[in-house]
């Protein structure tokens, strides 16, 4: 029979299948169509399922139960079914979706089954709801990516220890800061990694801090600004900024905000040495953003904690080895560390072929000058002498205090000759140097110097010490206010050796 031409109203017919009966004692809801794609038949359970009643759906399109949107799809569905009509579960591979009377759309598992009645073919479809059965699966697949993110975090978060960890270590023993920024950089890239950042810190006057270590690609453009130019230097506390602020935005920063900006001071014992500067770049979206800035906060401020401890605990160390290194009444070098550098620098001037000049200063009556002004002019004109040589020798000479008031100075590379000027030098400028700031109440102090020089008086540093130290004695008995070349008279050895 031709299909085309069954009669429209057919929709109070009973089918008039034997079947019927369970049909309609079907916990399912099982809809027959007609060939056109009509509603023929609605068995009672349709009304729970679908909201409509099995009347009002009766002779109505069964694309009435299909989301609109997929309306075209199921007419072309319906059509391949007429082609190939065989029982079977509708396109299994699909997702199923019906619609309620009321718009909402669920989800479906349909078995399509082929008949006849007297009207042509039919199709029974058996309609089950499954959306309560998918939204299990869907909790459980949600938890499955809870639990991938979760473990993901805390490889991440061990990974980040074990990092923070290494540099901890790496810090602990380097000697000087910059081997710590170097260590830093280092670090901070896999640490940090995706993302850029740099540690600033505060140049000596304090009026602009400089990158010493950055990381990323590209890293922070800006290598120098001013302190005031970071809300985090100004407020001494950590500084967030999240895309959703831009006004928050330190001058400092060049680039975009991405997914935000960190700024973390670094402060030891109420003293700032520098900035963290991180750049989380965008990335991720949304929730997991937030996220994402809300682990990097936590890491800025770890490592802020740590670095500024470790960073603190170098300048430290370098402060101490400095200060036992000093003097502290003249500021010049000591005497132990004179004496390592002679040592040190005798054996450089032999294995590279260089000579060596060391001179030994004696201040003339001295006692006198103590016994008639008193010990703490004494120690004025002495700290006066220490001002006076710093400034006077070359950035590689070695000038120290000896002890009580005599003095040696380390000229490496210099010859006989240019040691005995530069004795000469030295021996008048103390008389300048220290009437200058004489208020009237010093005298004027003179010294008396010997002379000596690698490898002419001696190939170790206690040598050339003993033989300046001898001079110096010669330099006394002639009269004081004098320098004296070992091995010889005032002057006389450099005539022998300018010739
Ligand atoms: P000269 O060397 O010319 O022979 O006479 P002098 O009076 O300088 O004799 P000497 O070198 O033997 O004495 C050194 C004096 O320097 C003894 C001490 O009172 C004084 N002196 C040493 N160290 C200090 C110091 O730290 N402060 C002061 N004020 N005086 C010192
Ligand atoms: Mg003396
Ligand atoms: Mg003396």
């Amino acid at each position: 029979m031709d299909a085309s031409r069954a009669p429209r109203a057919l929709t109070t017919e009973p089918l008039g299948l034997n079947v019927e009966p369970f049909l309609d004692a079907s916990p399912d809801a099982v809809i027959a169509v007609d060939v056109r794609g009509r509603i023929v038949y609605a068995s009672p359970r349709v009304e729970q399922v679908f909201g409509w009643s099995p009347e009002e759906l009766l002779g109505e399109p069964i694309e009435r139960l299909v989301p609109s949107r997929l309306g075209d799809r199921h007419a072309a569905h319906r059509a391949e079914y007429r082609r190939h009509p065989t029982p079977r579960p509708m396109a299994s591979a699909l997702e199923l979706r019906a619609r309620r009377r009321d718009g909402t759309e669920f989800r479906v598992e349909i078995s399509l089954a082929p008949t006849r009645w007297r009207h042509g073919p039919l199709v029974i479809a058996t309609v089950v709801d499954i959306s309560a059965r998918t939204n299990v699966e869907d909790q459980r697949e949600h938890a499955y990516e809870e639990l991938k993110l979760h473990t993901g975090e805390l490889e991440q978060h061990a990974r980040e220890m074990a990092l923070l960890t290494q540099m901890g270590e790496l810090l602990e023993s380097c000697q000087s800061l910059d081997e710590a920024y170097g260590v830093i950089g280092g670090i901070s890239e896999p640490l940090f990694a995706g993302d850029a950042g740099a540690v600033y810190a505060r140049v000596s006057s304090g009026s602009v801090v400089e990158a010493v270590s950055a990381w990323g690609s590209p890293p922070p453009s800006r290598t120098v600004f001013s302190p005031t130019d970071c809300w985090a230097l100004r407020r001494g506390r950590l500084h967030v900024v999240h895309d959703r602020e831009p006004e928050l935005k330190c001058p400092h920063v060049k680039e975009p905000i991405g997914s935000g900006l960190l700024c973390q001071p670094l402060v030891a014992q109420t003293e700032t040495l520098g900035l963290l500067h991180v750049q989380v770049r965008r990335r991720a979206a949304g929730k997991a953003r937030a996220a994402r800035l809300a682990d990097r906060e936590r890491l800025v401020e770890t490592l802020g904690k740590q670095l500024a401890l470790a960073l603190g605990n170098i300048r430290l160390r370098a402060t101490l080895r400095e200060q036992s290194a000093r003097d502290s009444l003249t500021g010049l070098f000591n005497r132990r560390y004179m004496e390592e550098s002679l040592d040190r620098e005798v054996r450089r001037a032999a294995r590279e072929g260089y000579g060596l000049g060391i001179l030994l200063a004696d201040l003339d009556n001295f006692k006198q000058l103590n016994d008639a002004f008193g010990h703490a002019a004494g120690d004025a004109v002495l700290r006066r002498i220490g001002r006076f040589l710093a400034g006077a020798v070359r950035g590689e000479d070695i000038a120290c205090r000896f002890g009580g008031e005599e003095f040696v100075v380390i000229l490496p590379k210099a010859s006989l000759d240019d040691t005995y000027r530069r004795a000469e030098a030295l021996r008048e400028g103390i008389k300048t140097g220290t009437h200058d700031e004489l208020t009237g109440l010093y005298p004027t102090a003179t010294m008396s110097v010997g002379v000596a020089a690698y490898p002419e008086h001696g190939t170790s540093a206690a040598q050339l010490i003993l033989a300046a130290d001898s001079a110096m004695y010669l330099a006394k008995a002639q009269g004081r206010d004098r320098v004296i070349v070992a091995g010889g008279s005032e002057g006389g050895s450099i005539d022998a050796s300018a010739e």
